[in-house]
């Protein structure tokens, strides 16, 4: 079942039913792509007619951030649960570890698709990793021919949003991928240069604040959270 937060038709399922539906379309026929919203790329979709319908074109549309689920909760169409992308994209890899399915790693600054794929390696014993390649290219075919030439059958695509869901959409069957990712700065956590929140954060949902305290620049970006509220009271409203 889809819920409509402002436009952005959210997939209702938990952690555990997204990650099944994954594995199902990783090993199904075609291409498919899964993105996972916050309210910051919410925002941005409604001022940018391509990145929404990149954003419902997906196959999978998880709810990112717990701004997500409040606002959905204020609409009185309550989603089941956060599914972090992240943590999506962890338990991906972990099954594709297991089942022989090779990943292509994709985006962030030069040299940190490389730790990851180091970091990714050692941490989930068997993973294949095809290749990696920075997200600072100019030539987007290009890019999904890299993934192809590789021959992976999952990739992660990290070029931050809403840049990676028009990648996916546009080029995603081009790359001959199965599955495709878009996971903003989760290439930059698997290679270690960044950080996720502390548990204590991650359980009280204050993830967003934690970030926010680690990098205050982001400030003009986490503003878009009280926007994407006020968006929301107003459509309940209306
Ligand atoms: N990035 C990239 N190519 C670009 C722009 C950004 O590979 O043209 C990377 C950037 O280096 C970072 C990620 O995309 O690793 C986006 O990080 P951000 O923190 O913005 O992601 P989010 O908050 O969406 O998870």
């Amino acid at each position: 079942m889809k819920i409509n937060v402002l436009g952005v038709s959210f997939d209702n399922v938990t952690m555990v039913e997204a990650l099944s539906r994954g594995e199902e379309l990783l090993q199904g026929e075609g291409a498919h792509y899964v993105v996972t919203p916050n309210p910051e790329i919410v925002e941005a979709c409604r001022a940018d007619a391509e990145a929404m319908a990149a954003v419902n074109g997906a196959d999978l549309v998880l709810p990112d951030g717990i701004g997500v689920i409040y606002g959905a909760k204020m609409l009185k169409t309550p989603l089941k649960e956060r599914v972090p992308g992240i943590e999506f994209g962890t338990g991906m890899l972990e099954f594709c570890a297991r089942n022989n399915k090779s990943v292509y790693l994709l985006g962030a600054k030069p040299g940190v698709a490389e730790q990851a794929a180091e970091n990714l390696r050692s941490r989930y014993d068997g993973l294949i990793v095809s290749g990696t390649h920075d997200g600072y290219f100019s030539n987007d075919e290009e890019a999904a021919g890299w993934i192809r030439e590789s021959g992976a059958d999952m990739a992660l695509i990290c070029l931050g949003a809403p840049k990676q869901e028009k990648f996916m959409a546009r080029w995603g069957e081009a790359t001959g991928a199965k599955l495709l990712l878009g996971l903003g700065g989760a290439m930059d956590v698997f290679a270690g240069v960044a950080q996720r929140a502390p548990e204590f954060y991650v359980n009280h949902n204050l993830e967003w604040f934690y970030r926010l305290l680690k990098n205050p620049s982001r400030i003009g970006r986490m503003m878009k959270l009280p926007l994407f509220l006020v968006h929301v009271a107003a459509e309940k409203r209306g």
